[in-house]
């Protein structure tokens, strides 16, 4: 069968296409590595930008797993009867656009919600916003939005720009690495072996800020294990320290910001040992990490999810960047403040316009002018005011919102309070998802359409340190299933009164229409970018690009950045005397809402069950041992899963990943708000924790 066409591909339909191998971009994290199908399902590392020496982690080496598994979608379903059953493209298509077009001519734009994804290229995303800005609505978010929000919105504002200040290689420049809230050597595996450790080796100080020892901090010369949600108590008692120690760097404070003799007053109240121990460290661990930050010629910080996830997580970036501006660690190879980003691509889904607020290259959807340029492209203008994120969209499925576009994306599952999100897909008129698999949103779903793995795409994905690096195909489509930009354009075509607006020659032409509308990709090119990468902001002149920013004048433009003062936020749950925080994260082995890695039959032999990381003295207080089964709730919901009895997390503190289809850990993540990002307090819970036994004889 002939996939339709949008002018974008071939049809699907070349009898059992080979490809040789083409190397091509690892589909799970932002580091970027360069692999190519090696046969028999295994994908092997080859020399690439990021990973010079062909270097992947268990990941990427089972990247091919789920590109040919029998879960995959081979041909669109439609929902009849309430059943999901096999439809004909045209079918579907058509069920899109018209229940769509209803919303639409009933309700307004605005009573759709576009779900960009980070797991897709650039032009694919570019494509999807552009859909939802020639629909008329800015009600188009990606899962930045979960994940680094606040860290993009506080780096925006205070330097102009909210990616990584340096690169990864720059990181194997430092002399000290400040390590808070993330873990690398699990979750940026090859970043950290590549270029972090080998400063270590070199002498650089690793300081890690964690509520638990993991393999990061295995590597690390200093551990502050802080109770979660207490990142500001730390880190301005980490700048008292480097003001009372005199190792602020005074010739950048004088020459490079604004507001320092505010911050010191500020600081001069902070006493360090009540910050401690309202962290729940040691005051001389926070001297001794201020001391290796603050006299290292090049401190460069890394910052993850740890930080950003909280109702403060843009106050929480805002007291990280203090550091970087009180000692002049910005603006300087191997220094910088540097967010490691999750998927492959939520940097580029973000860049190219997958932002509720901005339009491709981060300009703001009041700024007339950019709105104008785009508009000249397009031939449509899109609207000027902001829309919805995709938190605040769930919250009103069924009642302002009522139609909802999901493009590889599994929000029932990666929202918080997500049995609320599951049971608010259903108040929707009507919901289409583009995907791989039957995910738990799909099961929700009007229309579901069968997908594009990585592997079988062309594109191009940005990666945590601002490189764009192309994807190449290794393998045919599955049945019926068709490449996302030929689904996307297609809708666009039937969906919209500008159906020439997604007319392409293919992914290269749409690269072309981006780097013409963002100005930051102003000037690369397909055949520039090679087997290498261009890195944004993008000056020919630079070669690559820019590796460091604000070098001599921040990306606001202006030569001084603005020191705040930052006040430590409560998190939105308070515990009861016996309830425990939980918090969550990532494993090595695998990757957010588990599509991918849970269809790889070696990842799951790694690891193949999700546990709840519980302190020993908090487990013998509940009569929980290591292997029980226990029922972790709250007001929110409830799971079952096995207790991991470990001395490794704080007391009063639980861990677990939010990888598994069961238990969905984020029933118990509440959905309280940062005012600024709007990103979620995935990383502070109240829950009760009880053995499996005892919660059945009280239920
Ligand atoms: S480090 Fe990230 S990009 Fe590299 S192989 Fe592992 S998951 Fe893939």
């Amino acid at each position: 069968m002939a996939a339709e066409r949008g002018g974008v591909t071939e049809p699907n339909d070349a009898p059992d296409r080979r490809f040789e191998p083409e190397q091509t971009v690892c589909p799970f994290c932002g580091v970027g590595c360069t692999i190519e199908y090696a046969g028999n399902e295994t994908a092997t590392g080859v020399s690439g930008p990021v990973n010079a020496r062909g270097e992947i982690c268990p990941k990427g080496a089972a990247a091919f797993d789920m590109v040919a598994h029998d879960d995959r979608l081979t041909e669109p379903l439609v929902r009849d009867d309430g059943r999901l059953v096999a439809a004909s493209w045209e079918e579907a298509l058509d069920r899109v656009s018209e229940a769509i077009g209803r919303v639409v001519d009933e309700h307004g734009p605005d009573a759709v919600q576009f779900f960009a994804s980070s797991n897709c290229t650039n032009e694919e995303n570019y494509v999807l916003q552009k859909l939802a800005r020639v629909l008329g609505t800015n009600n188009v978010d990606n899962c930045a939005r979960l994940c680094h929000s606040s860290t993009v919105a506080a780096m925006s504002d205070r330097l102009g720009a909210g990616a990584m200040t340096n690169t990864l290689d720059d990181l194997g420049e430092a002399d000290c690495v400040f390590v808070n809230g993330a873990n690398p050597a699990e979750q940026h595996p090859v970043a950290f072996r590549s270029y972090v450790l080998p400063a270590v080796q070199n002498g650089a100080t690793l300081i890690h800020v964690d509520p638990r020892e993991n393999d990061t901090t295995t590597a690390a010369d200093v551990h502050l294990p802080l109770r979660p949600g207490t990142d500001i108590e730390l880190l301005n008692a980490v700048a008292a320290v480097l003001v009372e120690a005199d190792l602020v760097d005074r010739a950048f404070l004088e020459d490079r910001t604004a507001g320092f003799d505010r911050l010191r007053d500020h600081l001069a109240a902070v006493d360090v040992a009540e910050n401690a121990d309202r962290a729940g460290v040691d005051p001389e661990t926070i001297r001794a990490a201020a001391r290796a930050y603050g006299e290292a010629d090049r401190a460069a910080i890394v910052t993850g999810m740890g930080t950003s996830q909280h109702r403060c997580g843009t106050d929480n970036v805002h007291a990280l960047l203090n550091l970087a501006l009180l000692t002049g660690n910005v603006g300087r190879r191997g220094t910088g403040v540097n967010p490691l980003r999750g998927q492959n691509n939520v940097q580029g889904a973000s860049d190219v316009g997958g932002l509720p607020s901005v339009l491709p290259g981060y300009e703001s959807v009041d700024d007339e002018e950019a709105r104008e340029r785009v508009a000249a492209e397009w031939g449509v203008e899109p609207p000027e005011e902001p829309g919805l994120t995709e938190v605040e969209a769930t919250h009103r499925f069924g009642d302002d919102v009522r139609a909802a576009v999901v493009f590889g994306e599994n929000p029932a599952v990666t929202e918080p309070n997500a049995s609320a999100v599951a049971s608010a897909f259903d108040r929707l008129d009507h919901c289409v998802v583009i995907d791989l698999f039957e995910t738990a949103t799909a099961a929700h779903a009007d229309v579901v359409l069968p997908g594009s793995a990585w592997a079988e795409k062309t594109g191009t994905v940005t990666n945590t340190d601002r490189r764009v690096m192309r994807m190449r195909p290794n393998a045919d489509l599955p049945g019926d299933a068709r490449r996302d930009l030929d689904i996307l354009t297609a809708i666009g075509r039937r969906l919209t009164d500008h159906p020439d607006a997604f007319e392409y020659d293919g992914p290269h032409e749409v690269f072309g229409e981006l780097t013409r509308v963002a100005p930051i990709y102003d000037g690369m090119s397909y055949d520039g970018i090679g087997d290498g990468y261009q890195r944004w902001p993008f000056a020919a002149e630079d070669g690559t690009g820019t590796d460091v920013l604000h070098a001599e004048t921040f990306a606001t433009g202006e030569q001084t950045a603005p020191l705040s003062i930052v006040d430590p936020v409560p998190p939105a749950d308070e515990l009861e005397p016996d309830e425990l925080t939980l918090t969550t994260g990532r494993v090595l082995q695998h990757f957010n809402s588990g599509e991918l890695s849970r269809r790889s039959e070696r990842l799951m032999a790694m690891r193949g069950e999700d546990a709840l990381q519980i302190h020993p003295d908090d487990a013998a207080e509940r009569g929980i041992e290591d292997g029980d089964r226990v029922r972790v709730s709250n007001e929110r919901g409830a799971v079952t899963v096995a207790a991991d009895v470990t001395a490794t997390i704080p007391r009063g503190v639980t861990f677990c990943t939010f990888h598994y289809a069961d238990p969905v850990i984020n029933t118990l993540t509440g959905d309280e708000l940062d005012p600024v990002a709007g990103i979620p307090e995935f990383k502070h819970s109240a829950v009760a924790v009880e053995p499996i036994d005892a919660a059945a004889d009280a239920d």
